[in-house]
């Protein structure tokens, strides 16, 4: 049980609870929200007044630079209730924290010290504790993130950021079958640019491919790389994977792809179930040729939302090419196991990656 310096933080608690409103047999993701939020200024050069307050509605110049030019960063991670204490269970916050000053750095952001973030999330998850749910698959989502509110419409870095944490209960995520197109056309991120970053532009940038692809009937967008197309990068946002001849294989990280947590745990655990694992540039030609002589195994997408989603269906230059379907004993199926015992608290946690609250 970790005490995060209460001093720091005033706390104004909701009277109104929604809890009530919310069936938590039919959550969605993102679609509530719990009842308080923590807050953070940064002025005059540093990070103040840290604050629980109930959720509410923020109010914002027209001018805010945020909205302008996207100097915007966010995290996402969750929290399970444990199987069997009442504890709930953070899940490697303290890597989310690292990730999102590497993003500010990248857009002139002021970090955020380790101490508000992390007292942010553990007095958040006390205090709203009761969402994270027990149902089966189901957990707290954090979303911590910060924006520019320099309410003043010349291209600069700002002078004045929110840090905000709210919680979101969510259900299990069934991805259903994953079908994705190789994208020859469009780009996310380019190398030297920010795809690294959990930062707005990002995303938007994907949306036109994403919605273009749905319309032929594919989920998600399997991105390439900006300047050749050849090599394949991530999956709609997430990371992606391939065992191949029963090597993990996976694009090596770059200034154009996000260096995922769950990429990151998914490693770790192959390496101690003694699989070979491979960071490296993986080809679109490698990744064809592998569909078409069978040594593909298993592809997926991995990231906080759904974890592991396995791809059925890789689409290249108009030719549907199959995955084969993951086996129970497979390696996602294994690892996904391992994974789900550690955040819930099942099984020692070697790697320290929890914190119990
Ligand atoms: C968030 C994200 C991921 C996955 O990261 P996790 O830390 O595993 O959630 C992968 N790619 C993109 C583009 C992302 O935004």
């Amino acid at each position: 049980m970790i005490t995060a310096d209460l001093a720091n933080i005033r706390i104004e608690k909701n009277n109104f609870s929604s809890i009530k409103s919310v069936d938590f047999n039919a959550l969605d993701f993102g679609k509530y929200h719990s009842d308080h939020m923590f807050f953070a200024d940064y002025n005059n050069g540093k990070w103040h007044d840290m604050r629980i307050v109930p959720y509410q509605n923020i109010s914002l110049s027209p001018a805010t630079a945020a909205l302008h030019y996207g100097q915007t960063v966010f995290e996402g991670f969750k929290a399970h209730k444990a199987k069997n204490s009442s504890d709930i269970i953070l899940f490697r916050p303290d890597k989310h924290w690292e990730r999102m000053n590497k993003s500010m750095a990248r857009i002139c952001m002021p970090p955020i010290p380790k101490d508000i973030f992390m007292d942010g999330v553990i007095e958040m998850a006390k205090i709203d504790r009761i969402w994270a749910p027990s149902q089966e698959g189901c957990s707290l989502y954090f979303r911590p993130f910060a924006f520019a509110m320099d309410a003043f419409i010349r291209v600069k870095p700002s002078e004045n950021y929110y840090f905000i944490v709210f919680c979101s209960p969510v259900g299990a995520y069934f991805a259903g079958k994953l079908n994705v197109k190789i994208e020859t056309e469009y780009v996310r991120s380019a190398v030297g640019g920010i795809g690294f970053a959990k930062s707005g532009g990002n995303y938007a940038a994907s949306l036109l491919p994403a919605k273009k692809a749905a319309v032929d009937g594919y989920q998600q967008i399997m991105w390439t790389d900006a300047k050749e197309h050849k090599y394949i990068e991530e999956t709609g946002a997430s990371n992606v994977m391939f065992l191949i001849d029963n090597v993990l294989v996976t694009p090596e990280l770059s200034s154009s792809i996000l260096d995922g947590v769950t990429r990151d745990s998914i490693i770790t655990l192959a390496k101690d179930m003694n699989y070979k694992v491979e960071e490296r540039k993986v080809s679109v030609d490698e990744i064809i040729l592998s569909l078409k002589n069978n040594s593909m195994q298993e592809a997926f997408g991995t990231g906080t939302a759904a974890v592991i989603s396995p791809i059925s269906i890789i689409n290249y230059l108009g030719v549907d090419y199959t995955v084969p379907s993951p086996k129970s004993d497979g390696f996602s199926a294994k690892v996904s196991k391992i994974l789900n015992d550690i955040k819930y608290g099942l099984v020692e946690d070697p790697y320290h990656w929890t914190i119990r609250v």
